[in-house]
């Protein structure tokens, strides 16, 4: 559907879980983590009859993240029931890569169309900073389990932090040696992400020019996101940057998101939505939960306001308390 400024919006994203098996500095506290009770969780079946209802509303793809989406038990079995909802044109997936090899050949046997791997830096100790916890030869095995299956398409994501500048260079490398778009997307002042020092695209893309001579702007549409393309001679992949807060791109934002505690959310920075859960577990028919949906996509904002430090009252719009992990990047 069409919302109040002219924006097509066909894409939800949906956080199946709060829970993640990693503790990414930019995006979950190491401990201390308040995870919402089972029973306040949408069902399998509440997020399969959101997404028949969005369906109707012109919502043609599904990014199914979390939390970690892979922690939650039967997600290809929620997976291949999306897909198979007339309507919905693509599936895909947002993971961390740890427990991928495992669960991907029954991903693909349900049908996903495309996933992206985080996976902020190819140095074994750094990686176990960043995500406090993690081992990377586990995520770069779903990646390359990932890379085994050629119509797979495989991005993989790097929010640039603290890592140095050869780690850059070498994350970018990848797209140099495989068929894989390397995105480095900008820190956001969400959540945990506030306090963290992140790296604009101009930086980086400097310093990959140094390394890699002249980047090319590349116009085709990869995917479904805001990312910029840019190619560098004798690469497989390319480079993308999605830089929310340096280079705004809100006015074609094409997305909504729904949290796992069932709040759909229309702009990452605002709370502004409604409580999907509650008109699904109080009996609401299908036609009075599409009505609400059609009514809150209406309003979607028109932009986020990052770097405006007034107060919502005076912004006249409550700003999201959720950290990233809760609601699903
Ligand atoms: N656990 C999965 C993963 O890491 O891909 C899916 C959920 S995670 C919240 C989705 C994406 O959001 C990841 O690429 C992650 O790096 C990114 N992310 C988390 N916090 C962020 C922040 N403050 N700014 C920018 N990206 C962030
Ligand atoms: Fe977990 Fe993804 Fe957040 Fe890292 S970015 S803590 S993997 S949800």
């Amino acid at each position: 559907m069409i919302d109040q400024y002219g924006r097509t919006i066909e894409y939800l994203r949906i956080s199946v879980t709060d829970r993640c098996n990693l503790r990414c500095v930019y995006c979950m506290p190491e401990e201390g983590i308040e995870q919402l009770p089972h029973e306040q969780i949408l069902t399998f079946d509440e997020i399969e009859r959101v997404c028949r209802i969005s369906t109707e509303l012109g919502i043609s793809k599904i990014k199914l993240t979390g939390g970690e989406p892979l922690v939650r038990k039967g997600l290809p079995d929620l997976l291949g029931k999306i897909k198979r909802i007339p309507g919905i044109e693509q599936v895909t997936l947002t993971t961390n890569g740890i427990l991928l090899k495992n669960q991907l050949a029954e991903l693909m046997r349900q049908g996903l169309d495309a996933v992206n791997i985080s996976i902020d830096t190819l140095d074994e100790t750094c990686y176990h900073t960043v995500t406090r916890c993690g081992e990377l030869n586990q995520a770069l095995e779903g990646l390359q389990a990932a890379l085994e299956y050629p119509n797979l398409r495989v991005k993989l994501n790097c929010v640039p932090t603290n890592q140095s500048e050869e780690e850059y260079i070498r994350m970018a490398e990848y797209a140099k040696e495989h068929p894989v778009e390397v995105r480095f997307i900008e820190m956001m002042p969400i959540g945990m992400g506030k306090a963290c020092q992140g790296k604009s695209r101009d930086e980086l893309l400097e310093l990959l020019e140094k390394a890699f001579g002249n980047a090319e702007p590349y116009e085709k549409h990869l995917g479904n996101g805001p990312a910029e393309y840019v190619s560098f001679s004798g690469f497989q992949g390319r480079i993308g940057f999605i830089s929310a807060v340096s280079h705004k791109f809100c006015d074609s934002c094409n997305r909504i998101r729904l949290t796992a505690e069932g709040y759909l959310k229309l702009c990452l920075q605002y709370e502004s939505g409604i409580d999907l859960r509650k008109l699904l577990r109080s009996g609401a028919t299908d036609e009075e939960v599409k009505e609400a949906m059609r009514q809150a996509i209406w309003k979607k904002p028109a932009c986020h306001n990052f770097s405006d430090e007034r107060r919502d009252e005076e912004v006249g719009q409550k700003k999201e308390h959720r950290a990233m992990y809760g609601i699903g990047g």
